[in-house]
């Protein structure tokens, strides 16, 4: 039996059943005298459910997130929906303007919460976010990317000690979940104090689009609203694979200065001591391989082949049952049109 519908008032903006509604959070102005503010869109469901939050661009370079939101607010299914989707496709328009990570004092956004209001730039942002976004929801989706130059194979980081976090880590059903504890300042630290649990979904690299991370993110969202019967079951007859828990991971880093060839993939599997890239100068005749120092999957790597002595050039991470990992990424690879 489906709940009642109830409507929903975020700054001011009301909401009724079947109904969904576009509005600015202002957040001040830009020094030219021109009004700044956050988009959000609610979308509220013909019967009543959960409220689940999903944003995007803390970080403002990061934005594949965007388009997971866009795709996610203009699918079909999203016509069947119960309960509320609040959707943020872009919180750190600031940084979005710069084309930047970072606020324009350099501030880290996702380091200014839960903020206040006669905090920092940050921390004013931060708060108003809390008090009218993430405050009226009762879960979140939280989409990033890895850093400039670097891609992250598509993962969600979760505390798992969160138990209906960790649900929602499952749920949302890509190969690879890193428990990952809470950092202070985060939004995943001002949901924990609200009793909110968030995932954060990390796929692709910084300024660009990437079809894979885009698509497993979709998808992932439509997972946990299923999972939270915020939409009716899928009928495709096909078991979700699970995701597996990292039992952690670090970087290979560069031995050497020079020019980097990666020779390994997102994804891929590697074993102690196999060859993952070479680095030698720009007039050659100095390679020295790069090794992997422990056995794991391969999460996340740079791009540019520039490198000094001790930059971080791949991302493994360790796993228990390996080779069940290594059937499940490489059905996802080819899920996702085998980019990776
Ligand atoms: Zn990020």
């Amino acid at each position: 039996m489906s709940r009642r519908a109830h409507s929903i008032e975020i700054f001011g903006e009301v909401v009724g059943p079947s109904c969904h509604k576009t509005f600015n959070i202002p957040i001040g102005q830009l020094y030219t005298h021109t009004d700044i503010a956050i988009p959000v869109q609610v979308v509220n469901g013909k019967s009543g459910g959960p409220v689940l939050l999903i944003c995007a661009a803390i970080h403002g370079d990061e934005l594949n997130g965007v388009e997971v939101v866009r795709r996610v607010l203009s699918a079909p299914w999203l016509k069947n929906l119960r309960g509320t989707l609040i959707a943020v496709p872009m919180v750190n328009v600031l940084g979005i303007i710069q084309r930047s990570r970072y606020l324009p004092d350099r501030r880290d956004l996702n380091r200014c919460f839960p903020g206040s209001e006669k905090g920092s730039l940050g921390g004013r942002i931060a708060n108003l976010f809390v008090q009218e976004i993430l405050s009226k929801s009762q879960y979140a989706i939280d989409l990033h990317t890895g850093a400039i130059h670097r891609s992250n194979m598509p993962q969600i980081r979760v505390h798992l000690e969160n138990e209906q976090a960790a649900q929602l880590a499952q749920a949302f059903g890509v190969p690879l979940v890193i428990d990952a504890p809470i950092r202070d300042g985060s939004l995943r630290g001002a949901g924990d104090d609200l009793g909110i649990p968030i995932i954060t979904y990390e796929a692709g690299e910084a300024l660009r689009f990437d079809e894979s991370a885009i698509s497993a993110g979709v998808k992932g969202v439509r997972n946990v609203m299923t999972h939270l019967n915020m939409l009716p079951p899928r009928k495709t007859g096909k078991q979700k694979p699970p995701s597996f828990v990292a039992k952690s991971s670090s970087w290979v880093r560069a031995p050497a200065d020079g020019l980097f060839r990666i020779k390994l993939q997102l994804g891929d599997r590697v074993s102690r001591g196999d060859v993952v890239g070479i680095i030698d100068g720009p007039l050659g005749g100095s390679e020295i391989p790069v090794l992997a120092p422990f056995a794991g999957i391969v999460i996340g790597n740079t791009n540019l082949p520039l490198v000094n002595e001790g930059e971080a050039l791949l991302h493994i991470a360790r796993f228990e049952d390996i080779d069940d990992v290594e059937t499940v990424v490489d059905e996802f690879r080819q899920e996702f049109d085998g980019i990776y």
